[in-house]
């Protein structure tokens, strides 16, 4: 087919609608407008019909150098740090995009250690628990246990964010993202993914306190 158009008179009979064409850099992942953080390939075509939206997939991220952690400056020596462009994909996207690509990897947590350090350009941010703690939960005055309220800043609310503890998934939040929860006592790690695939971990440990007699 290629050999064939090489045929064809250099000019003449086709024209291009070449006033709308660009020649523009296209995500070859994604097939979104290109990124600096993309593997992109130029492309001939209408900006238009990507509607002028760059990729929002692919990420450049910190980690440390088994690519378990995200990690930045503030908390990790950055000689040891590895600078990767990360492919990521909202969870949905990523369930069946697995099936077909079963070498791909979410977007490594971020470090323990780099929870708060990172939370400028954070998109999520825990309010409660900041930081690996142990809750004391106390008892009510039917005797019951209280819960607990797990609550997550977002930097844009209306993101749909998805609620694990100890990799169960308990539920979804929207615009206001709090949990009422009752985990059983001892350890824990509440893991919130939003729907762009931005992920936080943070541990933390139940423990149930009797009433002073
Ligand atoms: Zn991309």
């Amino acid at each position: 087919m290629f050999d064939a158009f090489a045929l064809l008179p250099p000019t003449g009979w086709w024209q291009s609608p070449l006033d709308d064409l660009e020649n523009i850099k296209i995500c070859s992942v994604s097939g979104d407008l290109s990124t600096p953080n993309c593997p992109a390939i130029s492309s001939l075509e209408s900006k238009s019909i990507h509607g002028g939206i760059p990729c929002r997939y692919h990420k450049k991220i910190h980690t440390t150098p088994d690519q378990s952690y995200q990690v930045d400056a503030s908390c990790y020596p950055q000689e040891d740090m590895q600078h990767l462009k990360w492919f990521t994909l909202p969870p949905r996207m990523a369930y069946y995009y697995r099936s077909e690509h079963p070498e791909w990897k979410p977007i490594p947590p971020i470090h323990p250690n780099c929870q708060q350090l990172t939370s400028n350009q954070a998109v999520m941010r825990l309010i409660y628990p900041q930081a690996p703690r142990r809750i004391l939960v106390p008892r009510n005055m039917d005797g019951s246990w209280s819960r607990t309220v797990f609550e997550l800043a977002h930097q844009r609310p209306a993101t749909k964010v998805y609620w694990h503890i100890d990799d169960r998934f308990i539920g979804a939040t929207e615009t206001f993202h709090a949990m009422e929860l009752f985990p059983e006592p001892g350890d824990h790690v509440l893991t919130l993914v939003d729907a762009d695939g931005n992920r936080l971990t943070q541990k933390f440990t139940i423990q149930q306190q009797e009433l002073e007699e």
